[in-house]
């Protein structure tokens, strides 16, 4: 279900940028993601659209594994009441165009955040890699379409990406902390480091999206309202919510 909210988008709000005093530890991309978003980067104009399917997906499915965790372990629950995803679209005050996709799912710590978003782990992609470096342009668009990218296709749309996560509080995690993964689609490398602004999520994932000066057009909240209803409204369990600037 696709719902609006009436909230004025305040710009310059909590975003996960950097801050130079905090120490970031720096990662080298597992080869094959760097393959991988190199073909991302580089595809078609066409199949740009299908990033807000891959991370709205991947909301669902943190929200999902919570809620099956806190079936045994209902200490997950605590730090963010309601189950959902927001989606807020906005010009920050230094110019840039941003969207920003939350939920209040399981989140990542930050060795899940490295593992999981800076490797791999994923069987289909590297058939997918295979295939696409033995195909066209057009050839890896069709894939691109019948695959999914996953997380990497934000980088279709976006010049830097910022994950700021806080994980679920649990019996092995009773003190977690919120932490950013940060990446620019040109470099072979990525950065995890504590997010500046503390744990200010409560639970779950923050995924900003800097846009590319080409893909201003995913500001308008109709054209995000169209692509989350066209892909995403069937297969989500749980409520959406796109914030409209006012
Ligand atoms: P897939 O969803 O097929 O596993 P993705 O590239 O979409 O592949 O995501 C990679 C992994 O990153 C996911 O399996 C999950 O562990 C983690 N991840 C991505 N987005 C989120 C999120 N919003 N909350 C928690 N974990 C996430
Ligand atoms: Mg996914």
């Amino acid at each position: 279900s696709l719902l609006f909210g009436l909230s004025v988008v305040s710009a310059g709000g909590v975003l996960a940028q950097d801050a130079s005093d905090i120490p970031k530890q720096k990662h080298d991309y597992q080869s094959d993601v760097a393959r991988l978003r190199k073909i991302v980067v580089n595809s078609l104009y066409s199949n740009r659209d299908v990033f807000l399917r891959e991370l709205i997906s991947n909301a669902n499915d943190a929200l999902e594994k919570l809620r099956l965790t806190a079936l045994k372990e209902p200490e997950v629950l605590t730090g963010a009441e309601e189950l959902n995803v927001t989606i807020k679209a906005f010009k920050d005050d230094d110019g840039s165009s941003r969207i920003i996709i939350r939920d209040t799912g399981i989140g990542m710590t930050p060795e899940e955040l490295t593992i999981n978003l800076g490797t791999l782990a994923k069987s289909g992609t590297s058939e997918f890699l295979a295939r696409a470096e033995n195909t066209d342009t057009t050839g890896t668009g069709n894939l691109i379409g019948a695959f999914g990218l996953g997380f990497y296709s934000s980088f279709l749309v976006a010049d830097q990406v910022y994950v700021s996560s806080l994980a679920a509080k649990s019996s092995r995690n009773p003190e977690p902390v919120q932490y950013v993964f940060s990446s620019s689609a040109d470099e072979s490398s990525f950065e995890v480091y504590p997010d500046p602004h503390g744990n200010t999520l409560g639970r779950g994932t923050e995924i900003t999206l800097v846009l590319k000066d080409d893909t201003q057009e995913y500001l308008d909240t109709h054209k995000l309202a169209d692509l989350v209803n066209k892909h995403s409204s069937f297969s989500s369990q749980f409520p959406i919510y796109l914030f409209t600037q006012r």
